[in-house]
């Protein structure tokens, strides 16, 4: 299964991305988590990246196809994988069609922007391992500790609300046009959000035949 996660900031692809991952023993691929990985050890992508990712930017389409082109090559993408944050253009969906890489699916987790912001904003990242809680909806067990490694939860640079209003704008110009792209290819399925991570994942289940 090649699937990509569609849908804005926050829409709860990563957190969806994961719960497949496991259950179809694939791996995600998260761009964003990538590139803040990148950023934290001071690589040159990092240094290259870290503007565009503090700002709410899109990190350029070269710099993201190199480091697809890079992680799709290794070995546990061979049975296939998710896709989350990665194509956010319509050039980085043609990039993966160039390099041959048949996707079976994109799913679109659809949700209103006003949700986005109230959900951001309770939003907290593990810095070492990059899993995500939220305050309300997905507490850690212990407050401020990642239940899954044990990390200092934090909040996320672009997690800030003048940020994440710029990431939404970034997102109806650039990303959401590949609705279109991949409907025009017979390959789009879309869900609504819904009130909670299990329910969210029932629905996807279902638009996937899983
Ligand atoms: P995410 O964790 O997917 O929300 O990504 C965080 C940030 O990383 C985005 O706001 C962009 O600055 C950058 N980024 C992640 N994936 C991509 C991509 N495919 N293309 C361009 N920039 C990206």
């Amino acid at each position: 299964m090649k699937l990509i996660m569609l849908g804005a900031p926050g829409a709860g692809k990563g957190t969806q991305a994961e719960i497949l991952s496991r259950e179809l023993n694939i791996p995600t691929i998260s761009t964003g988590n990538i590139l803040r990985a990148a950023m934290k050890n001071g690589t040159p992508v990092g240094l290259k990246a870290k503007e565009y990712v503090e700002s709410g930017k899109l990190v350029p389409d070269d710099v993201i196809i190199g480091i697809m082109e890079e992680r799709l090559a290794e070995a546990d993408c061979a049975n296939g994988y998710i896709l989350d944050g990665m194509p956010r253009t319509i050039p980085q969906a043609e990039a993966l069609e160039k390099a041959g890489i048949d996707i079976d699916v994109a799913l679109s987790i659809e949700i209103s922007d006003e949700e986005i912001i109230t959900r951001m904003s309770g939003r907290r990242t593990c810095a070492d391992c990059s899993t995500t809680f939220h305050v309300v909806t997905n507490p850690p067990k212990v407050e401020g500790i990642c239940d899954k490694c044990g990390g200092n939860l934090t909040i996320r640079k672009d997690d800030a609300a003048e940020t994440v209003k710029a990431r939404l704008d970034v997102y109806h110009a650039e990303t959401e046009p590949l609705k279109a792209f991949y409907a025009e290819r017979g390959k789009l399925r879309c869900v609504d959000n819904q009130p909670t991570i299990e329910t969210t994942t029932d629905v996807i289940r279902e638009a996937l035949g899983l």
